[in-house]
C-alpha cells in the first residue's frame, strides 16, 4: 500500500508557476507606496510610470524586443484573444483567410471559431504523431488572401516545439502581406527568443508561466504592425489597450522576466538533461508507457507528457498527489472536462493512451533527485493499480 507522505514536488508547472519573492515584493511596494495612477501628472503618477517603463523594459529584454513593441494586457488569454480580433478588424479588407493548428491551447480555437461565424475561413493544420506541426504543411496553405498565420511556439501539453522559425519565414516567401502570430506563453523564458531577428509579427505571453502573478500578460507587435484594440476607454498603452494598468502585476511580472532571463542557457541545458533523465527512468521503471512528448530536441524542457495504459489519468493523478506530487491529467483548462485531449487525439493516439496520459512539468527549480522520486512512485501506482485490475 502506497503510505502517505509530507513531501511536496510541484510538477505542474505549466499550468502555472510560484511567484518569484523578488517579484512579489515589487507587487508589494506597488500596492502599498508607489500606489500612484500612471496615468496622473503629479510625482505619484509618474513614479508609478517609471516602474511600468522599467517592466516593459525588462519583458523586452526576455524576448530580444524594443520595450516600445510591449504592450501589456490581463493575460494571455487576452493576448491570444487581441492579436487575432485585432488584424482581422485591422486588415480584413485585405482578405479573410486565416491558417492556424489543430494544437492550439483554447484561447486561439475559440477565437478563430468567432472568427469564422463573422465569415473567416480558416485552415486547421494537425501535427504529426510527435505532436510537432510541419512547417510546409502550412506553408503550402498560404494564399493571397490570407490575412494571418497563428501557431504556438511549445505546446502546453506536450512540450513540442514548434518549427516557428521555417513557418513564419516561409509565409513572408510566399506572402509578404501575411503577418505570422505566435503564442509564445509555453515558450517565454523556456527556450531561446529573439523576436527582432526572427519573421514573427506578434508575440503572446503570460506572467504567471514565468514566476510572475496572474492576470497580467503581455503582446509583442513589431514596428509598423497596426492592431485596433480590444478595449476603448482611456487611451492606455499608447491608445492601444486602455484601461488603468495593474501596475503591481506588470513591476512583477517586469522583475520575474528579468530573473528568469538570468544564466538562460545554462539553465535550459541542465534541464534538458535532466527532463532526458526522467524520460529514461520512466522508460526503466515502467516498460510499457507510452512518452507522447517528443525525445530529442523537439522537446521543450520543461513539459513531459506520458501515458501508462490501464491507470486512468485522475487515478494517477490523485495516487501522486497523496504521495505530495502534483501533476496534471492534460491541460489545467481541460482538466475538469471529461473528454480526451484534443491536442493528444490530434497526434492519433489510441484510446488507452488517451485515457491514462498525465503531464509533468518543470521549473527551473525541479531537481534531477526530485523526478527520480517521482519515477519511483509512479511505477508503485502503477502495479498497484494494475493489480487491483487483472
Ligand atoms: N496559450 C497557452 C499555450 C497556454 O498554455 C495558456 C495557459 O495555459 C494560455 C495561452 C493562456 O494564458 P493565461 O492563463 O495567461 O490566460
Amino acid at each position: 500500500m502506497v503510505m502517505k507522505t509530507e513531501k511536496m514536488i510541484y510538477l505542474d508547472n505549466s499550468a502555472t508557476t510560484q511567484v518569484y519573492p523578488e517579484a512579489a515584493a515589487a507587487a508589494t511596494e506597488a500596492f502599498q507606496s508607489v500606489y500612484g495612477n500612471p496615468s496622473s501628472l503629479h510625482g505619484m503618477g509618474i513614479q508609478a510610470e517609471k516602474l511600468v517603463t522599467a517592466a516593459r523594459q525588462q519583458v523586452a529584454m526576455l524576448v530580444g524586443a524594443r520595450k516600445e513593441e510591449i504592450f501589456f494586457t490581463g493575460c494571455g488569454t487576452e493576448s491570444n484573444n487581441w492579436a487575432l480580433k485585432g488584424i482581422a478588424d485591422a486588415y480584413g479588407a485585405k482578405g479573410r483567410h486565416m491558417i492556424t493548428t489543430a494544437i492550439e491551447h483554447p484561447s486561439i480555437l475559440e477565437t478563430t471559431k468567432y472568427l469564422q461565424q463573422k465569415g473567416w475561413e480558416v485552415d486547421f493544420i494537425a501535427p504529426d504523431e510527435h505532436g510537432v506541426v510541419a512547417a510546409s504543411a502550412i506553408i503550402e496553405k498560404v494564399r493571397p488572401d490570407t490575412v494571418l498565420v497563428s501557431m504556438m511556439a511549445v505546446n502546453n501539453e506536450t512540450g513540442a516545439i514548434q518549427p516557428m522559425e521555417a513557418v513564419g519565414k516561409g509565409v513572408k516567401e510566399k506572402n509578404p502581406q501575411t503577418f505570422f502570430h505566435v503564442d509564445g506563453v509555453q515558450a517565454v523564458g523556456k527556450i531561446p527568443l529573439a523576436l527582432n531577428h526572427l519573421p514573427i509579427d506578434l508575440l503572446s505571453g503570460s506572467g504567471h508561466k514565468i514566476h510572475g502573478p496572474k492576470g497580467i500578460g503581455f503582446l509583442y507587435v513589431a514596428k509598423g504592425v497596426r492592431l485596433i484594440p480590444l478595449l476603448a476607454g482611456g487611451g492606455q498603452e499608447q491608445g492601444w489597450r486602455s484601461g488603468t494598468e495593474n501596475v503591481p502585476g506588470i513591476v512583477a511580472m517586469g522583475v520575474a522576466a528579468e530573473k528568469i532571463a538570468g544564466d538562460l542557457q545554462e539553465k535550459q541545458g541542465r534541464m534538458a538533461a535532466i527532463r532526458q533523465g526522467f524520460i529514461e527512468e520512466l522508460l526503466a521503471k515502467v516498460p510499457d508507457c507510452v512518452i507522447n512528448s517528443p525525445f530529442d530536441d523537439k522537446g521543450a524542457w520543461p513539459i513531459v507528457n506520458a501515458s501508462f495504459p490501464g491507470v486512468p489519468s485522475e487515478v494517477l493523478l490523485h495516487y501522486l498527489e497523496d504521495e505530495g506530487i502534483y501533476i496534471s491529467a492534460g491541460s489545467a483548462c481541460s482538466a475538469r472536462k471529461k473528454q480526451y485531449s484534443p491536442v493528444l487525439m490530434a497526434q492519433g493516439l489510441q484510446d488507452d493512451v488517451l485515457a491514462s496520459a498525465v503531464r509533468f512539468s518543470f521549473s527551473y527549480e525541479t531537481t534531477a533527485e526530485e523526478l527520480a522520486y517521482t519515477a519511483e512512485k509512479v511505477s508503485q501506482v502503477v502495479q498497484e493499480v494494475r493489480s487491483f485490475r487483472i
